[in-house]
């Protein structure tokens, strides 16, 4: 986006983005409740909910006012249906398109491969494939107002920068600028799981929470930290490396040179491999009798199979010490868990609780609770996160007020 702003069109930027946020969770909603809600003067109120109304943003509607004896009043809510934005989501041989209206409702998605090795260069095929995603959907296609990219990579959201890939061929890519010249529209990039982690704190497990950290076990280890409302690492480094911490002196050699990293042990591959070794050693276990997947395994362990339980609590201490880590450094007041381990909460949260327990500060240790994410990563949704935050910070919105 152009510049910087100055100290007042800063401020005046800021409550637009809160009237918009406020009217976004609260909607429908009087200009009074608004004004109180938002600590700002009614005039102000009136003042910005007219450009919103006139750049068709927010519009009026009816509603039933339960305060006021329930009369019908004349409420606000957002206007986000003729306003779309592009998600690409880019993970290990696979890119995802999705077309959402502003309120992050998915219009249409589609799932791509996208194979590590191709004759044509990452950012050409990225850019045919966004250029076929339009053709084949221009039919319900409105004004179209940001692209945001997540990966798993090494990025630099606010250069716009992906700087390596453990899957592909690229290094220090300017793909932000690149998709802006070509596009004219601002394109935030982010990475994955701290995008997941923004998303759960604007509008999921974490919502209103100023202090978390979240945690994702999936085919990647990682983390997400927010403290006092901002994103640790969300702009110039990707994620909290907690997936290369040595979880096992001994254990195996990890990609990144260091041996037992918690990666090697917890990610989702891994849990099944060893899983596969130890089912020879256990002839009665549930496991003989099915196909082993993550999710046949947490079933398992639901079961009190004795193999499957084990397998949890081994991983719910080797992470649970690693979170004991996390409560000293950032005293959160929540930890949230994205994982298909998930499935098996009631075994797998105790321990990594009692890890917490034992392990940190107790003045810090008895104020956080341990919770699931409120979604799952499948699909683009983590790439509303980013356009979200740009909505609510104001920024977004100046630039679709300009028209
Ligand atoms: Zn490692």
């Amino acid at each position: 986006m152009d510049g910087q702003p100055s100290h007042i069109d800063q401020i005046k930027q800021n409550n637009i983005g809160t009237v918009y946020r406020l009217i976004d969770q609260y909607g429908p909603i009087s200009r009074i409740e608004l004004s109180k809600k938002a600590q700002l003067a009614p005039a102000s109120i009136t003042k910005i909910v007219r450009e919103l109304v006139d750049a068709h943003l927010v519009m009026e509607t009816e509603f039933l006012d339960l305060g006021f004896r329930g009369r019908p009043a004349t409420g606000l809510r957002l206007a986000s249906e003729s306003w779309h934005f592009l998600c690409v989501s880019i993970s290990l041989g696979n890119l995802m398109l999705g077309l959402r209206d502003l309120s992050g409702k998915l219009i249409v998605e589609d799932v791509l491969p996208l194979p590590a090795n191709n004759d044509k260069s990452f950012l050409d095929r990225i850019v045919d494939e966004i250029d076929s995603f339009f053709s084949r959907y221009q039919s319900c296609l409105e004004r179209l107002t940001a692209i945001s990219i997540t990966i798993n990579a090494i990025v630099d959201p606010t250069k716009g920068l992906i700087y390596s890939s453990p899957y592909y061929q690229v290094q220090e890519l300017p793909i932000s600028e690149y998709l802006h010249r070509r596009t004219g529209l601002p394109v935030f990039l982010q990475h994955e799981i701290t995008a997941w982690t923004i998303a759960e704190s604007l509008y999921g497990a974490a919502k209103n929470c100023q202090n978390i950290i979240q945690i994702v076990i999936d085919e990647n280890i990682g983390a997400g930290v927010i403290i006092a409302g901002q994103t640790l690492h969300s702009d110039n480094r990707s994620v909290m490396e907690i997936g290369h911490i040595q979880a096992e002196p001994n254990g195996e050699l990890c990609q990144c040179g260091n041996l037992g990293c918690l990666e090697t042990f917890a990610n989702i591959s891994h849990i099944l491999s060893r899983t596969k070794q130890l089912l020879t050693t256990a002839p009665d276990s549930l496991l003989n009798y099915e196909s082993l997947t993550i999710e046949s395994l947490c079933q398992a362990a639901n079961k009190s199979d004795i193999l499957a339980m084990d397998i949890i609590r081994d991983i719910g201490v080797k992470i649970g010490r690693i979170i004991a880590i996390m409560v000293n450094l950032f005293n959160p007041e929540k930890i949230l868990i994205g994982s298909p381990l998930n499935a098996c909460q009631q075994i797998l949260y105790p321990i990594i609780n009692e890890c917490i327990k034992q392990q940190s500060l107790p003045v810090y240790s008895k104020q956080v609770t341990l919770v699931a994410t409120e979604f799952n990563n499948s699909g683009t949704l983590s790439a509303v996160a980013s356009v979200k935050k740009a909505l609510y910070d104001g920024s977004l919105l100046i630039n679709l007020m300009k028209g």
